[in-house]
């Protein structure tokens, strides 16, 4: 099969750094998402790509278990980065990899970057994410349209680096000429529809067109995430086409010389982009709520306090429903406690339990008491357990 390769990696429209990191050199290509603060993410991706590309010729497709062993390989030497360095603690990676030999492609991933086929004008969505809602879907307690809005969908249950070992989906795919595969990380497929995301892939002759066009429409539909993906045409004949190989790894070098313009990637810090989001609203309310008691509108700043939710952490450790706003203004204490869960926050892992320390912003008493049976679910679940169990 002759493979022609479109490949774009963007920063989008919000984070500062990109810490997605990808290669796209035939016949291997990968797409890596990386989380953990400052560098961390950036590392973690980077590393990812950087060891399937130096175990290149030690995977086949005829080989399933290949694919699997550079996965962990790379898990261990995200793992052991962490492990040697206080600033790296607690990063991951999501990383889905596709190795395609003849007409077969072989594809393994950790987390929720995602790889579609475009076969016949339709589209499939070949990996299943590694996510708490994904588990959801899969269980069937949520449509995937529900899962694709959930306020809790970037939280994954697995990635690479994160604990000693990991597990690694592996599953297999007969190409078919003609045949047109989507390897992303979540900055696309969290900014726009499986339907958009088809009609872009349909509606674009050349991959790297195809690419682009698919990097456009998520920045325009807010780009609130670092966006990469890969496009691999599947043709007649053998090769690769037109389009160079390229490969992009995160760069975790000094900020200060970064251009946050830039067209070039780092990765994803899934806990990031919720915290970021709650300062802003967070600010926002705070200055309206100042202006309210400055301006003697006592009863209006009442009302925006009624009608403000969060859900944060209760005096003796245990999730709980705040009505008002975390804050203090000028003394006056502007939250009151409404429920209290009987979940200990020591038993969320650890990004989650900054994130509620910090107060997560809600529209409603009901979309609060959700987000508390999301956390009720994240602590239950056996991924996320070992994940939060403490690393030394
Ligand atoms: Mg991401």
């Amino acid at each position: 099969m002759k493979l022609t390769i479109g490949a774009k990696t963007d920063v989008g429209r919000v984070r500062e750094a990109n810490e997605d990191s990808f290669v796209a050199d035939a016949p291997l290509f990968a797409v890596a998402d990386g989380m953990g603060g400052h560098i961390a993410g950036d590392v973690a991706s980077a590393t990812a790509v950087e060891v399937l590309q130096k175990a290149a010729d030690q995977i086949s497709a005829s080989d399933p278990d290949s694919l699997v062993r550079v996965l962990q390989d790379a898990n261990e030497a995200i793992f052991d980065k962490a492990a040697s360095d206080p600033k790296l603690h607690g990063m991951g990676t999501t990383c889905t990899l596709v190795l395609i030999d003849g007409s077969t492609a072989q594809i393994a991933h950790v987390g929720d970057s995602r790889a579609y086929l475009l076969r016949n004008g339709e589209l499939s969505q070949i990996t299943e994410d590694h996510t708490l809602v994904g588990r959801m879907v899969s269980e069937g307690r949520l449509s995937r349209e529900e899962a694709d809005h959930h306020p809790q969908r970037s939280i994954i249950t697995r990635a690479l680096g994160v604990d000693s070992n990991v597990d690694v989906d592996v599953l297999s795919l007969e190409l078919a000429e003609g045949d047109r595969l989507l390897i992303c990380s979540d900055g696309l497929s969290s900014m726009i529809a499986s339907d958009e995301i088809s009609a872009v892939l349909a509606g674009e002759d050349a991959p790297q067109a195809a690419a682009d066009h698919l990097v456009d429409s998520a920045n325009a539909a807010g780009g609130e995430d670092n966006i990469t993906v890969v496009v691999i045409d599947v043709g007649e004949g053998t090769g690769t086409g037109t389009a160079p190989s390229t490969s992009h790894v995160a760069d975790a070098g000094p900020r200060a010389t970064t251009d946050p313009s830039a067209d070039t990637g780092y990765h994803r810090a899934v806990e990031i982009a919720p915290v970021r989001r709650t300062w802003r609203r967070r600010i926002v309310v705070v200055l309206g709520i100042v202006v309210l008691l400055l301006g003697g509108g006592f009863a209006a700043a009442r009302y925006a306090l009624d009608n403000s939710w969060f859900v944060g952490v209760s005096d003796d450790g245990r999730v709980a429903i705040y009505k008002g706003i975390r804050d203090e203004v000028a003394g006056f204490n502007l939250a009151e406690e409404a429920e209290t869960s009987s979940l200990e926050l020591e038993r969320l892992p650890e990004f989650k339990r900054d994130e509620v320390e910090a107060g997560i912003p809600v529209d409603s008493l009901d979309e609060a008491r959700a987000t508390v049976a999301d956390l009720e679910e994240l602590a239950a679940d056996p991924d996320f357990g070992t994940e939060a169990k403490p690393k030394s």
